[in-house]
């Protein structure tokens, strides 16, 4: 789906110097390469604060704990994402509420929170699926009419960018009280293992976020609350600070070569391509089609046939996995959601796929119809 060993090869004489800088310094965990990149992330967002940790699951957990959310909290989030966004609230016993996407963003749908809300409710969790940015405008406006706190989930469009009606421009993760993401080697901005960060604007929620991914530790050895032990290694840490510099130039590829696959499939009826928002830049983490008249799993094994990998990003929404059904939703409680699930394909994309690729693809997808 990626090409990461193109990307290593084309950064390999920067990648492996400062690889090769932290082991001679033998500062695996912790140290000044650290806080070089936290403080460069949060210049690059327009964050106040970057906390790094373990990974983008960690960051939620964390996020979530760090508010203090308690058992029994409602908590609207989607239930098209990666499970990481439902399973830290469940782990925490708070109450995942599922509303409903946008059939054209695949993005949680501010109409179904509004319909979502009770006397329980304490935050939103939109998910920035696939690289574009979900209604902020809308959702920090019915989080303030209802003194909700939200907690934005961009493991998957770290650099994209949210547009309001007034043309203020804002970084994906730091438009509600907290964002996180993910470096998961897949991801926009990536390493090579696992890696994760929280961002805020909030000093001392910062100062709480820091002390529960470091096991509670206020001085040493002393503790202030239950934490848990998150950290992002040194390693991985000099990684992402060499790809901080391209990210920027990454995100075009992407959407180059998104450009090129909405060219190509735009007089193809059965196909929907991705649909864009003026809200939001679209980052493409994934470039994601819907397919109709229940062809998609045949065109998924057609193009499997051409040696072309794609990937159902998800297969089942969550509120219909079996380990949430003590939720308590069932099939048809969200209609696009599961509509979605049953027709989303996503195709190769990445910063280094070439022209030839693409052309490829496209021709194997179109020769299928
Ligand atoms: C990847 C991802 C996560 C989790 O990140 P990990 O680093 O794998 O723990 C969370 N939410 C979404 C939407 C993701 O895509």
């Amino acid at each position: 789906m990626a090409d990461l060993r193109a990307q290593y090869e084309r950064l390999k004489p920067e990648i492996d110097k400062a690889i090769n800088e932290v082991l001679l310094s033998t500062n695996f965990v912790k140290g000044p390469e650290i806080k070089k990149f936290e403080d460069e992330l949060a210049q690059y967002l327009g964050a106040k604060h970057v906390i790094s940790c373990g990974n983008g699951t960690d960051a939620l957990q964390i996020a979530y704990m760090a508010l203090g959310l308690k058992p029994g909290d409602e908590i609207i989030t989607t239930s098209f994402t990666f499970i990481a966004t439902v399973e830290t609230m469940a782990l925490l016993g708070l109450k995942p509420v599922f509303a409903d996407v946008d059939e054209k963003t695949f993005n949680i749908s501010p109409a179904e929170i509004r319909k979502r809300l009770t006397p329980s409710t304490r935050a939103i969790v939109p998910v920035h699926l696939f690289g574009q940015c979900a209604d902020m405008e809308e959702i920090l406006r019915i989080a303030e009419e209802n003194s909700l706190y939200v907690i934005e989930d961009t493991a998957q469009a770290t650099g994209a960018e949210f547009i309001f009606s007034d043309g203020k421009r804002k970084k994906a993760g730091t438009m509600g009280i907290a964002g996180t993401t993910s470096f998961f080697p897949s991801k926009n901005l990536a390493c090579y293992g696992d890696g994760g960060a929280i961002f805020t604007d909030d000093d001392e929620l910062a100062r709480k976020m820091r002390s529960i991914a470091n096991h509670g530790m206020q001085e040493r050895y002393h503790y202030e609350c239950i934490g848990v032990n998150s950290r992002l290694d040194t390693i991985q840490a000099v990684i992402l600070r060499v790809k901080l510099k391209y990210l920027d130039s990454f995100n075009e590829a992407r959407q180059k070569a998104a450009l090129f696959y909405d060219e190509a499939f735009a007089s193809c009826p059965e196909i929907i391509i991705p649909g864009r928002t003026e809200n939001s830049t679209h980052i493409f983490h994934q470039y994601t089609i819907r397919v109709l008249n229940g062809k998609r799993d045949l065109l998924k094994k057609h193009l499997q046939s051409r040696n072309i990998p794609t990937m159902i990003y998800y297969p089942l929404p969550i509120h219909m996995q079996k380990a949430y059904r003590y939720l308590g939703w069932n099939e048809g409680d969200l209609p696009v959601t599961e509509q979605l699930c049953k027709e989303v394909l996503s195709l190769p994309i990445c910063p280094e796929i070439e022209r030839e690729q693409l052309e490829y693809i496209a021709k194997s997808v179109l020769e299928f119809f």
